[in-house]
């Protein structure tokens, strides 16, 4: 199965009522979107980037491209690198979602939907990038930075901006 053919697959299961559409927005309220998660599995990024443009680790959970956006003119976009954008709102700065240009993967901010029930935080990445100054306790599968780069980058990815 190629990737267009299990976005396909994908769609037709949420078609099916087994992925459920969830709304979200940002602090201000200017942005407002629906989205429909592939699970409701959380995972943080702790990397230097993530963690500058989110004041924290970024909590997102995958959406591949199911994003509907209400009102995209507020939507500002920060491509911070070859590959991938960070969208936020443009009126209050909140954290929307981070965009894998080529395949349209989603990641979109946990913490952005309105309702978070069910979410379970399953893993961490770039681990080597976390300050030391806090942990999670909660039990997830980590990552380092290389690691991640190595299972998701796209081959032509240089460097380690993410
Ligand atoms: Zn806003
Ligand atoms: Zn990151």
């Amino acid at each position: 199965m190629c990737f267009r053919e299990m976005k396909k697959h994908d769609e037709r299961a949420s078609d099916m009522g087994q992925a459920i559409k969830l709304t979200g927005g940002c602090l201000c309220g200017a942005v407002k979107f629906t989205a429909t998660p592939e699970n409701r599995r959380v995972g943080a990024c702790h990397c230097d980037m993530c963690r500058r443009w989110t004041a924290g680790p970024f909590l997102s959970i995958g959406c591949a491209n199911t994003i509907k956006i209400e009102n995209d003119a507020a939507v500002a976009i920060y491509k911070s690198s070859e590959w991938a954008e960070r969208h936020f709102c443009s009126k209050c700065g909140s954290t929307l979602w981070y965009k894998f240009v080529g395949p349209q993967e989603h990641f979109v901010s946990a913490e952005a939907f309105d309702d978070t029930a069910g979410f379970e935080f399953s893993h961490q990445n770039f681990m080597d990038e976390k300050p030391e100054y806090y942990n999670f306790s909660n039990e997830t599968k980590n990552m380092t930075g290389a690691e991640v780069i190595a299972a998701y980058a796209p081959p032509s990815a240089g460097g380690d901006n993410v």
